[in-house]
Protein backbone atom coordinates (compact mmCIF):
# COMPACT_ATOMS: atom_id res chain seq x y z
CA UNK A 1 0.00 0.00 0.00
CA UNK A 2 1.23 3.48 -0.70
CA UNK A 3 1.85 5.62 1.98
CA UNK A 4 1.50 9.63 1.71
CA UNK A 5 4.01 11.83 1.31
CA UNK A 6 5.29 15.08 1.90
CA UNK A 7 3.51 16.51 -1.03
CA UNK A 8 0.30 15.19 -0.03
CA UNK A 9 0.05 17.06 3.18
CA UNK A 10 -1.11 20.56 3.49
CA UNK A 11 1.03 21.83 5.59
CA UNK A 12 0.01 25.38 5.73
CA UNK A 13 0.19 26.74 9.15
CA UNK A 14 0.57 23.50 10.75
CA UNK A 15 2.66 22.37 13.43
CA UNK A 16 4.90 19.28 12.16
CA UNK A 17 6.56 16.58 13.95
CA UNK A 18 9.30 15.45 12.29
CA UNK A 19 11.32 12.31 13.18
CA UNK A 20 14.88 12.66 11.76
CA UNK A 21 18.38 10.55 11.93
CA UNK A 22 20.53 12.85 13.72
CA UNK A 23 22.32 10.32 14.96
CA UNK A 24 25.91 11.90 13.50
CA UNK A 25 29.63 10.76 14.86
CA UNK A 26 31.17 12.72 16.95
CA UNK A 27 35.08 13.04 18.77
CA UNK A 28 35.92 13.38 21.71
CA UNK A 29 35.23 16.66 22.20
CA UNK A 30 31.59 16.16 20.71
CA UNK A 31 32.61 18.30 17.86
CA UNK A 32 30.83 16.39 14.66
CA UNK A 33 32.97 14.55 12.34
CA UNK A 34 30.39 14.25 9.48
CA UNK A 35 27.20 15.88 9.01
CA UNK A 36 25.83 14.14 6.40
CA UNK A 37 22.95 12.86 7.90
CA UNK A 38 22.07 16.52 9.10
CA UNK A 39 22.29 17.83 5.26
CA UNK A 40 20.19 15.01 4.18
CA UNK A 41 17.06 16.43 5.91
CA UNK A 42 17.44 19.52 5.04
CA UNK A 43 15.63 19.24 1.73
CA UNK A 44 12.68 17.85 3.98
CA UNK A 45 13.00 20.58 6.36
CA UNK A 46 13.46 23.30 3.71
CA UNK A 47 9.82 22.03 2.23
CA UNK A 48 8.12 21.83 5.14
CA UNK A 49 9.15 25.70 6.03
CA UNK A 50 8.22 26.68 2.52
CA UNK A 51 5.01 25.27 2.38
CA UNK A 52 4.01 27.53 5.83
CA UNK A 53 4.25 25.07 8.12
CA UNK A 54 3.67 27.19 11.54
CA UNK A 55 6.74 24.97 12.93
CA UNK A 56 8.47 22.47 12.09
CA UNK A 57 9.71 20.54 15.63
CA UNK A 58 12.32 17.88 15.48
CA UNK A 59 13.13 14.74 16.96
CA UNK A 60 15.95 12.75 17.00
CA UNK A 61 17.93 10.38 18.97
CA UNK A 62 21.85 10.07 18.84
CA UNK A 63 23.74 7.01 19.78
CA UNK A 64 23.03 4.39 22.48
CA UNK A 65 22.37 6.54 26.27
CA UNK A 66 20.50 3.40 27.62
CA UNK A 67 17.51 5.43 28.70
CA UNK A 68 19.34 7.59 30.39
CA UNK A 69 19.97 11.15 30.04
CA UNK A 70 23.65 11.33 29.32
CA UNK A 71 25.10 15.17 28.49
CA UNK A 72 27.28 13.19 25.65
CA UNK A 73 24.46 11.99 23.77
CA UNK A 74 23.04 15.52 23.77
CA UNK A 75 21.56 16.37 20.65
CA UNK A 76 22.82 20.34 21.31
CA UNK A 77 25.25 20.43 18.88
CA UNK A 78 23.05 19.09 16.29
CA UNK A 79 21.46 21.92 16.62
CA UNK A 80 24.02 24.50 16.62
CA UNK A 81 25.00 22.56 13.11
CA UNK A 82 21.68 22.44 11.72
CA UNK A 83 21.75 26.44 12.33
CA UNK A 84 24.66 27.36 10.25
CA UNK A 85 23.53 25.02 7.41
CA UNK A 86 19.53 26.32 7.24
CA UNK A 87 21.62 30.10 7.81
CA UNK A 88 19.06 30.53 10.13
CA UNK A 89 18.24 30.07 13.98
CA UNK A 90 17.04 26.79 15.43
CA UNK A 91 16.02 26.60 19.08
CA UNK A 92 16.83 23.74 21.23
CA UNK A 93 14.74 22.27 24.06
CA UNK A 94 16.70 20.18 26.43
CA UNK A 95 13.62 17.78 26.75
CA UNK A 96 11.11 16.09 24.54
CA UNK A 97 7.72 15.35 26.04
CA UNK A 98 6.24 17.14 28.60
CA UNK A 99 4.39 20.38 29.70
CA UNK A 100 7.34 22.20 30.07
CA UNK A 101 8.37 21.40 26.00
CA UNK A 102 4.73 21.98 24.63
CA UNK A 103 4.95 25.66 26.41
CA UNK A 104 8.90 26.42 24.84
CA UNK A 105 7.19 25.30 21.41
CA UNK A 106 4.85 27.74 21.80
CA UNK A 107 6.91 30.78 23.07
CA UNK A 108 9.24 30.02 20.83
CA UNK A 109 10.04 32.85 18.00
CA UNK A 110 11.94 30.05 16.33
CA UNK A 111 10.61 28.30 13.49
CA UNK A 112 12.44 25.36 13.62
CA UNK A 113 13.04 23.27 17.29
CA UNK A 114 15.38 20.48 17.94
CA UNK A 115 14.18 18.50 21.04
CA UNK A 116 16.45 16.76 23.06
CA UNK A 117 18.05 13.01 22.79
CA UNK A 118 14.45 10.15 22.23
CA UNK A 119 16.89 8.17 23.82
CA UNK A 120 17.09 9.59 27.52
CA UNK A 121 13.44 7.63 27.76
CA UNK A 122 13.22 3.93 27.92
CA UNK A 123 9.81 4.29 26.38
CA UNK A 124 11.48 5.52 23.31
CA UNK A 125 12.86 2.26 22.25
CA UNK A 126 9.87 0.22 24.11
CA UNK A 127 7.44 1.73 22.05
CA UNK A 128 5.50 2.99 25.03
CA UNK A 129 1.74 3.66 24.16
CA UNK A 130 2.00 6.79 26.72
CA UNK A 131 5.29 8.35 25.33
CA UNK A 132 4.38 7.81 22.02
CA UNK A 133 1.08 10.19 22.74
CA UNK A 134 2.88 12.79 24.36
CA UNK A 135 5.13 13.28 21.37
CA UNK A 136 2.15 13.32 19.02
CA UNK A 137 0.62 16.12 21.48
CA UNK A 138 3.39 18.19 20.55
CA UNK A 139 2.26 18.70 16.93
CA UNK A 140 -0.49 18.25 14.31
CA UNK A 141 0.74 16.34 11.76
CA UNK A 142 3.90 13.66 11.56
CA UNK A 143 6.89 13.18 9.18
CA UNK A 144 9.20 10.40 9.36
CA UNK A 145 12.49 10.68 7.58
CA UNK A 146 14.77 8.35 9.23
CA UNK A 147 14.73 5.48 7.46
CA UNK A 148 17.90 4.13 9.30
CA UNK A 149 15.64 3.60 12.24
CA UNK A 150 12.64 2.39 10.47
CA UNK A 151 13.20 -0.99 10.59
CA UNK A 152 12.46 -0.31 14.63
CA UNK A 153 9.52 -0.15 16.22
CA UNK A 154 10.10 2.45 18.67
CA UNK A 155 7.73 5.44 19.80
CA UNK A 156 9.06 8.09 17.21
CA UNK A 157 8.95 5.90 14.53
CA UNK A 158 5.82 3.41 15.19
CA UNK A 159 3.92 4.52 17.83
CA UNK A 160 3.54 7.85 17.25
CA UNK A 161 2.49 7.25 14.13
CA UNK A 162 -0.74 6.18 15.16
CA UNK A 163 -1.64 9.31 16.58
CA UNK A 164 -1.24 11.65 13.86
CA UNK A 165 -1.92 11.89 10.13
CA UNK A 166 1.92 10.50 9.03
CA UNK A 167 3.86 10.92 5.59
CA UNK A 168 7.24 10.14 4.39
CA UNK A 169 9.61 12.63 4.60
CA UNK A 170 12.19 13.19 1.08
CA UNK A 171 14.32 11.01 2.11
CA UNK A 172 12.21 8.05 3.46
CA UNK A 173 10.21 8.17 0.14
CA UNK A 174 13.39 7.92 -2.17
CA UNK A 175 14.28 4.94 0.17
CA UNK A 176 10.82 3.52 -0.52
CA UNK A 177 11.09 4.76 -4.20
CA UNK A 178 14.16 2.98 -5.35
CA UNK A 179 14.32 -0.04 -2.64
CA UNK A 180 10.58 -1.21 -2.37
CA UNK A 181 10.88 -0.38 -6.62
CA UNK A 182 13.62 -3.03 -7.29
CA UNK A 183 12.27 -5.50 -5.25
CA UNK A 184 8.57 -5.37 -6.28
CA UNK A 185 9.19 -3.98 -10.05
CA UNK A 186 12.49 -4.34 -11.16
CA UNK A 187 13.34 -3.86 -14.80
CA UNK A 188 14.79 -6.97 -15.74
CA UNK A 189 17.71 -8.50 -16.56
CA UNK A 190 17.48 -8.14 -12.58
CA UNK A 191 21.12 -9.01 -10.85
CA UNK A 192 22.14 -9.03 -7.50
CA UNK A 193 25.89 -8.52 -6.26
CA UNK A 194 26.23 -10.41 -2.70
CA UNK A 195 29.37 -10.00 -0.38
CA UNK A 196 30.00 -9.11 3.15
CA UNK A 197 31.09 -11.45 5.83
CA UNK A 198 28.32 -13.81 6.57
CA UNK A 199 26.23 -16.29 4.81
CA UNK A 200 23.71 -15.99 8.20
CA UNK A 201 23.75 -12.01 7.67
CA UNK A 202 22.23 -12.64 4.13
CA UNK A 203 19.68 -15.60 3.83
CA UNK A 204 17.07 -13.46 4.17
CA UNK A 205 18.15 -11.02 1.40
CA UNK A 206 19.20 -14.69 -0.65
CA UNK A 207 15.05 -15.82 -0.03
CA UNK A 208 13.81 -13.26 -0.85
CA UNK A 209 15.29 -11.89 -4.21
CA UNK A 210 15.83 -15.41 -5.61
CA UNK A 211 13.18 -15.97 -6.92
CA UNK A 212 12.96 -12.23 -8.03
CA UNK A 213 16.07 -12.16 -9.73
CA UNK A 214 17.91 -13.81 -12.71
CA UNK A 215 21.29 -14.03 -10.84
CA UNK A 216 23.45 -13.50 -7.99
CA UNK A 217 26.79 -12.83 -7.62
CA UNK A 218 28.48 -13.80 -4.86
CA UNK A 219 31.79 -12.85 -3.13
CA UNK A 220 33.17 -11.76 0.08
CA UNK A 221 33.66 -13.84 3.09
CA UNK A 222 30.12 -15.60 2.45
CA UNK A 223 31.53 -17.07 -0.88
CA UNK A 224 33.61 -19.42 0.66
CA UNK A 225 30.69 -21.14 2.79
CA UNK A 226 29.19 -21.61 -0.82
CA UNK A 227 32.49 -22.91 -2.30
CA UNK A 228 32.67 -25.31 0.54
CA UNK A 229 29.10 -26.65 -0.10
CA UNK A 230 30.22 -27.73 -3.25
CA UNK A 231 33.30 -29.87 -1.96
CA UNK A 232 35.86 -27.05 -3.29
CA UNK A 233 38.85 -26.45 -1.15
CA UNK A 234 38.55 -23.18 1.10
CA UNK A 235 42.01 -23.57 2.69
CA UNK A 236 42.02 -21.12 6.02
CA UNK A 237 38.47 -19.18 4.57
CA UNK A 238 35.96 -17.67 5.84
CA UNK A 239 33.51 -20.24 6.60
CA UNK A 240 30.42 -20.97 8.75
CA UNK A 241 30.50 -24.92 9.20
CA UNK A 242 26.63 -24.75 10.50
CA UNK A 243 25.54 -23.31 6.82
CA UNK A 244 26.88 -25.07 4.91
CA UNK A 245 24.11 -27.23 4.26
CA UNK A 246 21.98 -24.12 3.95
CA UNK A 247 23.99 -23.32 1.02
CA UNK A 248 23.82 -26.43 -0.07
CA UNK A 249 19.74 -26.04 -0.21
CA UNK A 250 20.25 -22.51 -1.74
CA UNK A 251 22.72 -23.87 -4.65
CA UNK A 252 19.50 -26.71 -5.71
CA UNK A 253 16.86 -24.17 -4.59
CA UNK A 254 18.48 -21.79 -7.51
CA UNK A 255 19.18 -24.75 -9.38
CA UNK A 256 15.14 -25.54 -9.59
CA UNK A 257 14.11 -21.87 -10.43
CA UNK A 258 17.12 -21.48 -13.24
CA UNK A 259 18.23 -18.74 -11.50
CA UNK A 260 22.29 -18.42 -11.94
CA UNK A 261 24.40 -18.40 -8.74
CA UNK A 262 28.16 -17.39 -9.74
CA UNK A 263 31.08 -17.93 -7.00
CA UNK A 264 34.39 -16.61 -7.05
CA UNK A 265 36.70 -18.62 -9.85
CA UNK A 266 39.81 -17.11 -8.83
CA UNK A 267 41.04 -15.09 -5.17
CA UNK A 268 43.64 -12.99 -3.66
CA UNK A 269 45.05 -15.18 -0.98
CA UNK A 270 47.50 -14.10 2.13
CA UNK A 271 48.79 -16.06 5.18
CA UNK A 272 47.61 -13.84 7.47
CA UNK A 273 45.29 -10.75 7.47
CA UNK A 274 47.02 -7.79 7.92
CA UNK A 275 46.98 -4.54 5.47
CA UNK A 276 51.04 -5.30 5.31
CA UNK A 277 50.43 -8.93 4.17
CA UNK A 278 51.85 -10.63 0.70
CA UNK A 279 49.25 -11.49 -1.53
CA UNK A 280 48.63 -14.03 -3.97
CA UNK A 281 46.29 -14.79 -6.79
CA UNK A 282 44.98 -18.13 -7.16
CA UNK A 283 42.27 -19.92 -8.83
CA UNK A 284 39.00 -21.53 -7.44
CA UNK A 285 40.53 -24.27 -5.36
CA UNK A 286 42.16 -22.22 -2.31
CA UNK A 287 45.44 -23.93 -0.70
CA UNK A 288 45.77 -25.25 2.41
CA UNK A 289 46.59 -22.86 5.24
CA UNK A 290 45.56 -19.61 2.98
CA UNK A 291 42.48 -16.91 3.47
CA UNK A 292 40.73 -15.29 0.81
CA UNK A 293 40.70 -11.62 0.97
CA UNK A 294 39.17 -10.81 -2.34
CA UNK A 295 37.81 -11.65 -5.60
CA UNK A 296 40.83 -12.52 -8.43
CA UNK A 297 40.80 -11.02 -11.70
CA UNK A 298 39.15 -13.21 -13.49
CA UNK A 299 35.89 -12.94 -11.35
CA UNK A 300 36.33 -9.58 -11.61
CA UNK A 301 36.10 -10.25 -15.78
CA UNK A 302 33.30 -13.11 -15.09
CA UNK A 303 31.16 -10.47 -12.64
CA UNK A 304 31.87 -7.48 -15.78
CA UNK A 305 30.10 -9.71 -19.00
CA UNK A 306 27.26 -11.20 -16.92
CA UNK A 307 25.90 -7.69 -15.11
CA UNK A 308 26.46 -5.91 -18.73
CA UNK A 309 23.23 -6.75 -19.47
CA UNK A 310 21.32 -5.98 -16.26
CA UNK A 311 18.99 -3.60 -16.16
CA UNK A 312 18.36 -3.24 -12.02
CA UNK A 313 21.69 -4.52 -10.33
CA UNK A 314 20.78 -4.64 -6.30
CA UNK A 315 24.86 -4.40 -4.53
CA UNK A 316 24.87 -5.42 -0.66
CA UNK A 317 28.37 -6.75 0.83
CA UNK A 318 32.00 -5.74 -0.23
CA UNK A 319 33.14 -8.70 -2.34
CA UNK A 320 36.84 -8.46 -0.11
CA UNK A 321 38.29 -6.90 3.22
CA UNK A 322 37.62 -3.32 0.87
CA UNK A 323 38.86 -1.42 4.68
CA UNK A 324 42.12 -2.81 3.49
CA UNK A 325 43.60 -0.82 0.59
CA UNK A 326 45.77 -4.25 -0.72
CA UNK A 327 42.52 -6.25 -0.61
CA UNK A 328 40.02 -3.56 -1.94
CA UNK A 329 40.79 -4.49 -5.59
CA UNK A 330 37.85 -6.66 -6.58
CA UNK A 331 35.04 -4.33 -4.49
CA UNK A 332 36.03 -0.82 -6.38
CA UNK A 333 36.54 -2.62 -9.30
CA UNK A 334 33.00 -3.82 -8.77
CA UNK A 335 31.86 -0.22 -8.07
CA UNK A 336 33.56 1.02 -10.85
CA UNK A 337 32.02 -1.30 -13.65
CA UNK A 338 28.60 -0.45 -12.30
CA UNK A 339 29.21 2.80 -11.85
CA UNK A 340 29.57 2.84 -15.49
CA UNK A 341 26.13 0.62 -16.70
CA UNK A 342 23.15 1.84 -17.54
CA UNK A 343 21.38 -0.25 -15.06
CA UNK A 344 19.55 1.21 -12.12
CA UNK A 345 22.19 0.74 -9.39
CA UNK A 346 21.01 0.67 -5.95
CA UNK A 347 23.56 -0.13 -2.83
CA UNK A 348 22.12 -1.30 0.42
CA UNK A 349 23.96 -2.00 3.70
CA UNK A 350 26.43 0.44 5.73
CA UNK A 351 29.65 -1.17 4.12
CA UNK A 352 28.70 -1.34 0.83
CA UNK A 353 27.85 2.48 1.01
CA UNK A 354 31.01 3.17 3.05
CA UNK A 355 33.05 1.29 0.43
CA UNK A 356 31.22 2.99 -2.52
CA UNK A 357 31.92 6.75 -0.49
CA UNK A 358 35.51 5.85 -0.57
CA UNK A 359 36.04 4.91 -4.10
CA UNK A 360 33.83 8.71 -4.78
CA UNK A 361 31.40 6.78 -6.71
CA UNK A 362 28.31 8.27 -4.54
CA UNK A 363 27.63 10.24 -7.56
CA UNK A 364 26.99 7.71 -10.19
CA UNK A 365 24.86 5.06 -7.82
CA UNK A 366 20.98 5.52 -8.79
CA UNK A 367 20.68 5.06 -5.35
CA UNK A 368 22.91 4.75 -2.26
CA UNK A 369 20.41 3.41 0.78
CA UNK A 370 21.32 5.73 4.11
CA UNK A 371 20.19 2.66 6.37
CA UNK A 372 22.25 -0.22 6.92
CA UNK A 373 20.25 -3.00 9.20
CA UNK A 374 17.46 -1.17 7.68
CA UNK A 375 18.52 -1.27 4.08
CA UNK A 376 18.60 -5.58 5.05
CA UNK A 377 15.15 -6.18 6.05
CA UNK A 378 13.96 -3.87 3.29
CA UNK A 379 15.71 -6.34 0.93
CA UNK A 380 14.92 -9.08 2.91
CA UNK A 381 10.98 -7.99 2.08
CA UNK A 382 10.20 -7.39 5.45
CA UNK A 383 7.49 -4.93 6.18
CA UNK A 384 9.32 -2.10 8.16
CA UNK A 385 7.20 -0.83 11.17
CA UNK A 386 8.41 2.84 10.48
CA UNK A 387 6.93 2.84 6.59
CA UNK A 388 3.65 0.19 7.50
CA UNK A 389 2.45 2.75 10.42
CA UNK A 390 2.13 5.74 7.90
CA UNK A 391 -0.73 6.85 6.53
CA UNK A 392 -2.05 5.07 3.68
CA UNK A 393 -2.50 6.99 0.54
CA UNK A 394 -5.92 7.56 -0.48
CA UNK A 395 -7.23 5.43 -3.92
P1 LIG B 1 27.04 -4.44 4.57
O1 LIG B 1 27.29 -3.62 5.81
O2 LIG B 1 27.23 -3.65 3.33
O3 LIG B 1 25.75 -5.19 4.64
P2 LIG B 1 28.53 -6.65 5.63
O4 LIG B 1 28.46 -6.03 6.98
O5 LIG B 1 27.72 -7.85 5.39
O6 LIG B 1 28.20 -5.55 4.51
O7 LIG B 1 30.02 -7.05 5.29
C1 LIG B 1 31.08 -6.18 5.35
C2 LIG B 1 32.31 -6.85 5.84
O8 LIG B 1 32.61 -8.02 5.12
C3 LIG B 1 33.50 -5.96 5.71
O9 LIG B 1 33.95 -5.58 6.99
C4 LIG B 1 34.53 -6.80 4.97
O10 LIG B 1 35.84 -6.69 5.49
C5 LIG B 1 34.00 -8.20 5.18
N1 LIG B 1 34.52 -9.12 4.14
C6 LIG B 1 34.47 -8.97 2.81
N2 LIG B 1 35.14 -9.97 2.20
C7 LIG B 1 35.62 -10.76 3.17
C8 LIG B 1 36.41 -11.94 3.16
N3 LIG B 1 36.85 -12.50 2.03
N4 LIG B 1 36.73 -12.49 4.36
C9 LIG B 1 36.30 -11.92 5.50
N5 LIG B 1 35.57 -10.81 5.58
C10 LIG B 1 35.23 -10.23 4.42
MG1 LIG C 1 27.92 -4.17 7.77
Amino acid sequence: MAKLNLKDIDLENKKVLVRADFNVPQDANLNITDDTRIRATLPTIKYILQGGAKKIILISHLGRPDGKRQDKYSLAPVAARLGELLAGPVKFVDECVGDKVKSEIEAARERVILLENLRFHPEEEANDAGFAKELAALGDIFVNDAFGTAHRAHASTEGVAHYLKSAAGFLLDKEIQYLGGAIQNPQKPFMVILGGSKVSDKIGVIENLLPKCDAILVGGGMAYTFLKAQNKPIGNSKLEKDKIDLAKSILEKAKGLQKEILLPIDNVVVDTVASDSKTEIVGEDIPDGKIAVDIGPKTIALFQAKLKSAKTIVWNGPVGIFEMDSFAKGTREIAKIISGLRAATIIGGGDTAAAVAKFKLEDKMTHISTGGGASLEFLEGKALPGIAALTDKPR
